[in-house]
């Protein structure tokens, strides 16, 4: 991009500009420009395949008493944490996050931009029978042919999100503790919370889960909100960067290829041509013009989309995620991208099409990409996983606690998976790192999923002997779902084998589950095509600050930049890209069942 001929180009574009002497031929000749496959999933018949009825979130069947009534049926596992029950609001937000509504805008938005969560992508991957990376080919070709144009996955959202959590947690302990372990503000005299009234805060509780933060802001106790770590969640770090980093580079692309179907010999006599025939430029694309859909194993996922906090700053009512499907709704949705029908019905996309009927997208296409409009093929490995070990969830009680210990006391641990201890039940484990001399206790992590664990937490924190929540530990992974989010409401349900056949009828359902969800995991951080990096040592990561950095700076600074450390910067700057804040909405009373 940084070829003369581009900068030739582009000073021609800007000069024609400025004369004001441009005509709409110029915007039909940029039309024009090759956009390779981009184009190319343009050029295909959307507009024949077959619509999505119903987003089927709830249930229904025919009414005994009137034939014409249908009685829906609504289950806890179709919750969505919202205040009320299927009110007019709520159908509103169901449309709006739903597969109809992302084959029609995927028709019209000039740019359709969808990420895939490693946990919906690991769902599927299970479900097809398949490897990570060849489904997430296949997803790639089945989404161009329905009007995506680029399709990105998230791991270097993942591993930012994780880059942050560690930066909150060590600030928060040293603050804590005092300056035993550092200056009482960590290193740098910033606190990351922005704020004195959660320095020092201890257990910090994560926050990436939206179903325990809605929890969190409507029912539990206000003291317990400062405790919750204020960094975004992977889903809207990579909103941001989406309505751009990735919208700039988009629109780099743009003018860059406009400009080279161009011969630059010629240059000197478009630019003649277009003054003389009051052409167009080529016309750039604003937030509002990105469709972005995120693909995530959950349904709160679509009311923490529709947060006003999670806005594009400076362009009113444009969100960072427009919409989010589960992956059990993108399965159905892909039904309708097959190249046939199940070899039996004779029906183009029928009911039983299957993803493995979709040929792979090509690793070197423009379709697979990541926010700097990068190739997948180029990376150490097309896919990364920022942990070793429980990955399953985000990775933050893993990824904390291994980088505290070294921060913090100079300790590396192995890279073996850490030795989690099953408390009260198997969705509440903890783990402790230990003096090596004197044996006294340094860290302890809780991992605590499911709203029963839920709420021994809150108790333990605001009823605790000390008050304090010294009994919990330094650090709590909250997750609303048992099992985490391998196991969240909106995978795909792992399909029911009958009683006979099935060989594990003797074993409890709670080994069944485990077992099933090892596998996912070992599929997540294994699977084929994927490789463990260090979050700070992810290609995209430093790429990721040095824009956030130059976007503040109003500095341009090259994300390509060489680097010899992988030491990410740090700063002020940084703050408002990753301040998130968990508020008090309206409260109400805790449901019977917790009480
Ligand atoms: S734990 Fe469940 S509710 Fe929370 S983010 Fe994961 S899938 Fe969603």
């Amino acid at each position: 991009m940084e070829s003369w001929d581009f900068w030739v180009g582009f000073s021609i574009w800007a000069a024609s500009v400025r004369t004001g002497r441009v005509s709409a031929r110029f915007g039909a000749l940029c039309a024009q420009a090759k956009l390779g496959n981009v184009s190319e999933a343009r050029s295909l018949p959307v507009a024949e395949v077959p619509q999505v009825k119903k987003p089927n979130l709830i249930k229904s069947k025919q009414s005994g008493s009137d034939p014409k009534a249908q009685i829906g049926q609504v289950t806890l596992s179709d919750c969505l944490a919202c205040s009320g029950c299927v009110t007019s609001a709520e159908t509103v937000l169901l449309q709006e996050q739903s597969g109809d509504e992302f084959l029609k805008r995927a028709e019209t938005s000039p740019l359709t931009v969808v990420s895939i969560s490693a946990e919906a992508r690991t769902s599927i991957a299970a479900h097809n029978g398949e490897g990570p990376l060849l489904t997430l080919r296949r997803i790639g070709e089945g989404l161009r042919r329905l009007g995506a144009d680029l399709v990105l996955e998230a791991s270097a959202a993942e591993a930012v999100a994780l880059l942050e959590g560690q930066a909150e947690f060590t600030q928060r302990f040293r603050s804590a503790v005092g300056g035993s372990t550092g200056s009482r503000n960590g290193s740098n005299g910033f606190s990351r919370s922005g704020g004195k009234s959660t320095a020092g805060k201890l257990p910090l509780l994560t926050s990436h889960c939206p179903g325990w933060t809605l929890y969190a802001e409507k029912v539990v106790d206000p003291v317990v909100l400062p405790h919750l770590t204020p960094v975004r969640p992977p889903q809207h770090v990579q909103g941001r960067l989406v309505k751009t980093a990735l919208l700039e580079a988009v629109n780099r692309r743009r003018f860059y290829r406009w400009w080279r179907a161009r011969s630059p010999f010629f240059a000197a006599g478009y630019w003649i041509q277009s003054l003389l025939k009051e052409e167009e430029p080529p016309v750039l694309l604003k937030p509002s013009d990105v469709y972005h859909v995120f693909v995530q194993p959950c349904y709160d996922r679509k009311i923490e989309a529709a947060r006003p906090s999670f806005e594009v700053p400076g362009v009113s009512g444009v969100k960072e995620v427009d919409t989010v499907l589960t992956a059990s709704e993108l399965l159905s949705l892909l039904r309708n991208a097959g190249d046939g029908c199940c070899g039996s019905c004779g029906v183009h996309a029928c009911e039983k099409t299957e993803l493995s009927k979709i040929p792979p997208c090509p690793l070197q296409s423009e379709v697979l990409t990541d926010v700097f409009l990068g190739s997948l093929e180029a990376r150490v490995s097309p896919l990364i996983c920022a942990v070793r070990n429980n990955a399953g969830s985000g990775g933050f009680l893993e990824h904390v606690f291994r980088e505290a210990a070294r921060e913090l006391f100079h300790l590396d641990l192995p890279s073996a998976p850490l030795a989690l201890q099953t408390k009260q039940n198997e969705d509440m484990r903890e783990v402790i790192l230990r003096d090596p001399q004197s044996q006294e206790v340094l860290l302890r992590f809780t991992a605590a999923y499911g709203f029963r664990n839920i709420q021994n937490v809150i108790r333990r924190i605001t009823k605790g002997s000390s008050g304090d929540g010294k009994d919990i530990g330094h650090f709590v992974e909250i997750m609303a779902c048992p099992g985490g989010c391998l196991n969240g409401g909106g995978q795909i349900a792992p399909e029911k084998k009958p009683v006979e056949e099935d060989p594990d009828t003797k074993a409890s359902s709670q080994v069944v589950r485990r077992q099933r969800l090892q596998n996912l995991e070992q599929t997540l951080a294994e699977g084929d095509g994927t490789a463990y990096v260090h979050p700070s040592e992810h290609p995209l990561v430093l790429p990721i600050y040095r824009y956030i950095v130059s976007q503040a700076s109003g500095f341009p600074v090259s994300t390509a930049e060489p680097t010899s450390s992988s030491r990410v910067p740090r700063g002020s700057e940084l703050r408002c890209f990753f301040r998130f804040r968990a508020v008090r909405l309206n409260p109400r009373p805790a449901h019977k069942c917790f009480a």
